[in-house]
């Protein structure tokens, strides 16, 4: 079955398993970020690039299947979409009659920003600020995993009485009844308890802290990062640090490498290797701060591992792909370095 045989689906940024799904399905997923997203470090990177979605929607009329908005943006660096963004692209859709999608992972820490930091923001509690976004799109998708704070779980929101009918009856075959969704009862109740803790503004205020004072180190060891830092996640631009490397020796995967063979750090390219040859983007590794799991200290020693790292970075090799799969290659390729690693010393 190819259900989006030719369609198109407009997004700021589609994250890489959701872009694998659509793809699967038959169409094509169209990323418009702003051109210098990753590199003009503001405010809200993660906003969808208007003039080049204006276009989009002209170009390809008739053809777009939905529009999908990731909050925050994770493969643009983490970063935040403001309302005023949002706002922007959901009336576009109204008048097309194209269905907004939100990729909901992270709404409370995009919530948290706009909130913060949009002007007018402190207008709305944090919690109307987060209904705020949701009332703009007609379907969400969510990772639980992600700001439910639950260890597996998703949800799926759809406003379309008909269509939540048609999926219910699809899901009995999938994953199991609506009560429940293939979920235990005990990991639900975890979910419905975390989807109100993680609109804590202390909560989310340390997280965007600890993720600043990460950024800041990596920053002062040589390692330029993309700000302002998501709460998610640092990433570091590898494909600045290791200039010596073309987009094409994987400077991404040379730094993951070297960060764990240095103190075994482990982290995620997000560049070449995941988007493909001549995608263009900026090489990227991503080191998650996954919830309620690491102290400063732990912090600090990401600090201290990446100062290491930064003092060599110059002589860190190409990567060149062994093995690959048909697709989602990042997920199982094989590679090797093209030279020998530097030796990290273990003092
Ligand atoms: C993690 C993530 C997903 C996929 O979630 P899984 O629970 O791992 O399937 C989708 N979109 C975004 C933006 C994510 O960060």
């Amino acid at each position: 079955m190819v259900p989006l045989k030719d369609k198109v689906v407009l997004s700021n940024g589609l994250f890489d398993t959701t872009r694998a799904n659509i793809e699967a399905a038959g169409a094509t997923g169209i990323d418009l970020p702003p051109s210098d997203a990753l590199t003009a470090h503001a405010q809200f990177g993660g906003n969808m690039e208007l003039k080049a979605f204006d276009a989009a929607l002209q170009k390809h009329e008739g053809k777009i299947a939905f529009v999908v908005m990731t909050v925050t943006n994770n493969t643009m660096g983490g970063q935040a979409v403001s309302l005023a963004n949002l706002t922007a692209v959901s009336e576009r859709c109204k008048a097309k009659r194209i269905p907004l999608v939100l990729d909901a992972c992270r709404f409370a820490e995009n919530a948290f920003r706009i909130w913060q930091d949009e002007p007018g923001g402190h207008q709305r509690s944090l919690e109307d600020t987060a209904k705020a976004m949701f009332a703009l799109a007609d379907i969400f998708t969510m990772s639980a995993k992600k700001d439910a704070i639950v260890n597996m779980g998703g949800l799926l929101g759809v406003r379309d009485a008909q269509l939540a009918e048609k999926i219910r009856v699809e899901l009995i075959r999938t994953e199991g009844f609506v009560t429940y969704g293939g979920l235990a009862g005990r990991d639900l109740d975890a979910m419905a308890q975390g989807l109100h803790e993680v609109l804590d503004e202390h909560y989310l205020e340390y997280r965007f802290a600890a993720a600043d004072y990460l950024a800041s180190a990596l920053e002062s060891d040589g390692l330029p990062v993309v700000r302002p830092a998501a709460a998610h996640a640092v990433y570091i631009d590898a494909g600045a640090a290791l200039s010596h490397l073309s987009e094409d020796e994987l400077p991404g995967q040379s730094l993951a490498c070297a960060l764990y063979l240095a103190g075994g750090i482990r982290s995620c390219e997000i560049g070449n290797l995941m988007f493909g040859s001549g995608s263009h983007r900026r090489q990227l590794v991503r080191l998650a701060l996954p919830r309620r799991v690491y102290t400063q200290s732990h912090i600090d020693y990401v600090g201290a591992v990446g100062k290491d790292v930064a003092k060599v970075r110059r002589a860190l090799p190409a990567m060149k792909v062994v093995t690959e799969p048909p697709n989602l290659r990042h997920f199982s390729a094989a590679l090797a370095p093209v030279t020998p690693f530097p030796h990290f010393v273990d003092d």
